[in-house]
């Protein structure tokens, strides 16, 4: 049984989060640095009973939670390290300069205010109450008020308390981290309309995200949403590939397709190729593998029926015929693996093969000109990712198409499958809408941390009136861009 968090305690969260901000944002780098690595300390301290609820709840199997929770911690502290070096401060000073009228310049970033965190039902460690975006929001240095995600409520308790702990031990205001709960969309919308809330973030379905966009851009104060909402990662497969490994590249595909139950937003759900002997072997060989794939139980309830409706309604569709699936009856909410084919002018003219089935459900479009390929190419909604499995030769066949490729995705991998997303800096986890509603920014790595930080510009402030990271003396050692030039020492004035 869900609890419903009243109104009034959520305009009592969210005031005290509020003047929590006031506090956090003159909290150094450093000590921000420190209470997320004591979160880590703290999360990776919990014991079994973490792993057993979560799995209660989701039906994860341990060893994939157990995976989750240490890349769970892993954000903590990558994230912590990163917001150590200064890198999201950008501090930039303009020293005096006889031919300009301004004088003394400087400038950083600071936190934005209170966010809410929208946790996803996919990830309850790593995307949910205490993941990548909680973490990154209280590293720019800002207060995060969590609606608990409905499908793992009891998870979210416990991580909810391990930070407030951490908030306690280090005697930080409450307001810094609060979690509220319930199971009806009023309590989001309430959260993401009210005045003293500056930020969104959101993982899950496109209706979700997209209302919370429009509940977030109609109110007189407008705030920015970065929602990661879904995609169908395409894969383009070139001739060469097709040729030479096309056995391998079904196996590829299907573990890739079906990992987690196809519960991935970056999960593969469509693979396009020109007709011929390669693409055959292909289709051949996932005919062998995708029926030996043991169903499992999706996540929920939802999920599972979602996954049934939207999978037969692109079945339904005209020319599209099933070449492999699980055939066992459902049990319980086992997603059961299904792929069809369909032929690109199909794909091109019908739009509902376009939308993301959430579970484990494959296209293969099989196109008869390199044109129809590009064509498709062109009309691709936004994505999280897309493949290329092709040879060198492939790719400089294939420049144009290439091209057209890079406009439509976040994440442009060269072989491999997109299941499977590093946290590491150089990582672009967002892309084009309708993946995102803001592809400048990725939900995942380090740079997570660049969502929710604005620029303030001192001019003429006394040294010692300035934040620590735009002193003279430079106490926190950063790197700074001094006068045009990258400087990390101290200033001699
Ligand atoms: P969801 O329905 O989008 O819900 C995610 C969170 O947003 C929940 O806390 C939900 O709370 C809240 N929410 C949803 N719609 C809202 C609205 N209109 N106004 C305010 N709050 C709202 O996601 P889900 O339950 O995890 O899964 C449903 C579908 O989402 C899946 O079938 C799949 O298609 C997609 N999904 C995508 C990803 C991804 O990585 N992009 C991940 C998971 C799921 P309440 O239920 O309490 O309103």
């Amino acid at each position: 049984m869900i609890e419903e968090t009243s109104k009034e305690v959520i305009d009592q969260r969210i005031q005290m989060a509020a003047e929590a901000y006031q506090f956090l944002k003159n909290t150094t780098i450093r000590e921000r640095a420190a209470f997320m690595n004591a979160v880590a300390d703290k999360i990776e301290s919990l014991g079994d009973g973490l792993l057993t609820t979560a799995h209660q709840e989701t039906s994860l199997p341990l060893a994939r939670l157990a995976g989750e929770k240490a890349r769970t911690t892993g954000q903590w502290r990558s994230y912590a390290n990163a917001v150590a070096t200064g890198i999201y401060a950008e501090p930039r000073i303009n020293l005096p300069q006889p031919d300009q009228q301004k004088g003394d310049l400087r400038k950083y970033n600071v936190g934005i205010g209170p966010v809410v965190v929208f946790g996803a039902s996919n990830f309850p460690f790593a995307f949910s109450t205490a993941g990548g975006d909680t973490a990154s929001a209280i590293g720019a240095g800002n207060p995060v008020i969590v609606k608990a995600h409905p499908a793992h409520p009891e998870t979210s308790k416990i991580m909810a308390d391990a930070i407030t702990t951490v908030v306690h031990e280090f005697k930080w205001p409450e307001g810094i981290f609060s979690h509220v709960t319930g199971t009806s969309n009023d309590i989001g919308a309430y959260l993401a309309k009210h005045k003293e809330i500056k930020a969104v973030a959101f993982t899950g379905s496109f209706g979700g995200g997209k209302a919370l966009f429009n509940i977030a851009n109609q109110r007189e104060e407008p705030i920015p949403v970065f929602a990661e909402m879904g995609s169908i990662n395409p894969v383009f497969a070139f001739q060469n590939v097709l040729q030479n490994r096309a056995e391998e590249l079904a196996k590829e595909y299907a573990a890739s397709l079906t990992l987690g139950v196809g519960q991935f937003c970056t999960n593969p759900g469509v693979f396009i190729a020109l007709k011929g002997e390669g693409l055959n072997k292909f289709i051949n060989t996932l005919k062998n593998e995708i029926p030996g794939i043991t169903p499992v139980n999706m996540l929920h309830k939802g999920i599972f029926e979602n996954f049934e409706k939207l999978k037969t309604t692109a079945i339904e569709q005209p020319e599209v015929n099933v070449i492999a699936h699980v055939s066992s009856e459902a049990n319980e909410w086992q997603g059961r693996a299904t792929v069809v084919e369909t032929t690109g002018k199909n794909f091109i003219q019908n739009s509902i093969l376009s939308e993301e089935v959430f579970g484990p459900f494959g296209i293969v479009v099989a196109c008869e000109t390199p044109e129809e390929m590009i064509q498709i190419a062109k009309q691709l909604k936004g994505q999280l990712t897309i493949t290329v499995a092709g040879t060198d030769p492939d790719v400089r066949e294939n420049q144009n198409l290439i091209n057209f490729l890079k406009d439509k995705c976040g994440r442009l991998l060269f072989n491999g499958m997109p299941t499977g997303v590093e946290v590491v800096y150089a990582m672009q986890h967002g892309g084009p809408f309708p993946s995102t509603t803001d592809a400048r920014f990725t939900s995942v790595g380090p740079d997570a941390v660049k969502r929710f930080v604005r620029p303030i510009s001192f001019q003429n402030w006394p040294d010692e009136f300035l934040p620590q990271e735009l002193k003279n003396e430079n106490p926190l050692q950063i790197s700074r861009v001094v006068d045009g030039e990258v400087n990390s020492g101290s200033l001699k004035l």
